[in-house]
């Protein structure tokens, strides 16, 4: 729908026509929203100066009503750009220093899930993390041993662990934790039901820790080593 807006731009006051958003941002419904008001704009009207100003809305629907901001730019007469916002701010995930040396795939899959949790979809986080441990897991015994690759990529994590980190018991027990959590996370049947994600990502993050302070002990060795 086409709307007259009147705004205030910093040279002059002018009668822009604007499109007026067919959606709401809150019930994703389409409405024609009531127009509430708009905001004055900062630069001036001439057509290379692309004056941006907003319009506020309200959603029509009764269970809703809730109000949202477009902004528009005044650049192309007779119709102004409509801005698209989208609302998602960038998620900061915390990882151990160098953590991604040991395994990049581990540090993408834990900040996807990472994302699905903040979206509120448990069930994927919960399948993203276990599946992050795995590559964490696999990816440290790798490193550890080198000759043994193909092996541990192809046999199960309970059995990477069981073979492979026995010379590190604190992280045996920490990735144990984990597959046990974590396939309860994926499987039909919960095992653990005092356990949920948030001890599965303590269990994960605590692993990391202290598989990121073993490649850092490493480096320290080779180091004096070399000297
Ligand atoms: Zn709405």
């Amino acid at each position: 729908m086409k709307l007259d807006v009147s705004i205030k731009f910093r040279d002059i006051l002018k009668t822009i026509t604007i499109d007026t958003p067919s959606k709401c941002p809150h019930c994703g419904r389409t409405m024609s929203p009531q127009h509430v008001g708009q905001s004055w704009s900062s630069e001036n009207a001439g057509l290379d100066d692309q004056g941006r100003f907003s319009v506020i809305f309200r959603c029509t629907y009764e269970d809703c009503q809730k109000y949202f901001v477009i902004e528009y730019i005044h650049d192309d007469y007779p119709l102004s750009t409509m801005i698209n916002y989208s609302y998602r701010p960038p998620i900061k995930v915390k990882l151990p220093e160098n953590i991604e040396k040991v395994s990049p795939v581990f540090v993408e899959i834990y900040s996807q899930a990472t994302v699905a949790e903040s979206e509120s979809l448990d069930q994927i986080a919960g399948v993203g993390y276990r599946k992050a441990a795995e590559f964490l897991i696999k990816d440290y015994a790798i490193s550890k041993n080198t000759e043994d690759e193909e092996k541990i990529k192809s046999i199960m994590l309970g059995q990477v662990i069981a073979d492979y980190l026995n010379d590190f018991p604190k992280i045996q027990a920490l990735a144990k934790s984990v597959a046990w959590i974590g396939n309860d996370e994926t499987h039909y049947v919960r095992r653990h039901d005092d356990k949920d994600i948030q001890d599965l990502k303590k269990f994960i993050l605590s692993a990391a820790q202290f598989i990121a302070a073993d490649y850092d002990a490493d480096e320290a060795l080779s180091f004096t080593a070399s000297n």
